[in-house]
């Protein structure tokens, strides 16, 4: 029968989520086991959040009101901003593959990334009929802007950038990726998915969000995933030109953010005293473990991010197993093409000196 599924789905390579902290402790028979792998929030969830949640149940008979009108008005306070412009979504991947539905034509566009990138552009796209196109890196995987510029055609529909980057922890300034915009052909969108912005310092040298009212092709991806501690509920939003925003809004499947999403995310951008110890937290820690990791000799990359990338003087698949097996789980880069790295995210203070204890004895 699989000769009737659309040849996108019957080849599709489904997207490998790192491993669960309940799989490891039963596979290895541990007591305690520390996830430093999918770039989580190390201070768990925000206890306005949860006190939010808990209110919130009572009414989840109900649908939610679709395009999550106080959050959008709220998010438009904080970012100084139209309503007009912000579309929340699912998680920001919901909002990677509406932009792919509404602006990439099957057959005809095709959407741009760089290499050793996040997967869900080339997912999303695959799903949708697109051709996906890498352009390369620079030598130390840095985000050399120039060759996305140089790789765009007539036919380009989006071009997708992390910044900071996942998995490399690299950020392109602000001004450079304004210029990258403005050398676009008529058409073409830049993407810049700033899920780890609030990590970078200082941010203003990096987000384009304050020259978002004057550009006209650009789109911003932001999550509540990491800095605020909300990857479980499924939390993203777009800002991107009104008239961008209303084909968008259109032709989105209703009441993808539920009540529940829309009153954490509510309660999140409250909370300004974890988001800060969040902040306090993850630069604290990025030092550390950059200073432990440069000590064991594991060429870090420096990190605008929530997480470090490292290469290990042995086989990074070896090193992820034998962590594994002292219950630390990291992420081995293979599955992003970079075969001999790994990342590991910033925990809190006694994770983070138990991952490099672990990670000590292994390289010993
Ligand atoms: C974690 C992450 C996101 C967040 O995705 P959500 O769907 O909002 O959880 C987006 N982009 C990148 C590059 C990420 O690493």
């Amino acid at each position: 029968m699989s000769s009737f599924i659309r040849p996108e789905i019957r080849d599709f390579d489904p997207y490998v989520p790192g491993l669960s902290v309940r799989e490891i402790k039963r596979r290895f028979n541990l007591q305690e086991v520390i996830k430093l792998a999918s770039n989580e929030n190390p201070l768990g969830v925000s206890p306005l959040v949860q006190k939010a949640v808990c209110r919130e149940v009572a009414g989840i008979f109900r649908y939610p009101r679709t395009h999550c009108p106080a959050l959008v008005r709220a998010l438009s306070e904080r970012l100084d901003l139209p309503e007009e412009m912000i579309v929340p979504g699912n998680g920001s991947d919901e909002v990677i593959d509406m932009l792919m539905r509404v602006r990439a034509r099957p057959g005809r566009d095709h959407v741009l990334g760089f290499e050793n990138s996040f997967s869900m552009y080339k997912l999303t796209a695959r799903l949708c009929g697109i051709e996906y196109r890498q352009a390369p890196r620079a030598k130390d995987y840095g985000l050399a802007l120039d060759n996305l510029a140089r790789a765009v055609d007539q036919d380009t529909a989006l071009v997708f950038v992390a910044s900071p980057d996942n998995p490399t922890g690299h950020a392109a300034r602000a001004e450079d990726l304004a210029g990258l915009a403005r050398g676009l052909p008529k058409g073409a969108l830049l993407v810049v998915d700033e899920a780890y912005i609030d990590f970078a310092a200082p941010v203003s040298d990096y987000t384009l969000m304050p020259r978002m009212r004057d550009v006209d092709n650009v789109v911003l991806l932001r999550t509540f995933s990491k800095a605020f501690g909300l990857a479980g509920l499924r939390l993203g939003y777009g800002v991107m030109p009104a008239w961008l925003a209303e084909y968008v809004r259109r032709a989105r499947i209703p009441f993808t953010v539920n009540r529940l999403a829309e009153a954490a995310g509510l309660a999140a951008l409250e909370d300004v005293a974890f988001y800060t110890a969040t902040l306090d937290v993850v630069s604290q820690g990025k030092q550390y473990l950059a200073a432990e990791l440069e000590r064991l000799g594991c060429e870090p990359t420096p990190s605008q991010s929530n997480f470090i990338m490292f290469r290990p003087p042995k086989r990074a698949e070896d090193v992820f197993q034998n962590l594994l097996e002292k219950g630390i789980i990291v992420r081995p880069l293979a599955s992003f093409g970079l075969a001999e790295r790994i990342r590991v995210n910033v925990g809190v203070e006694r994770e983070n000196r138990a991952f490099v204890a672990a990670l000590e004895q292994v390289l010993a």
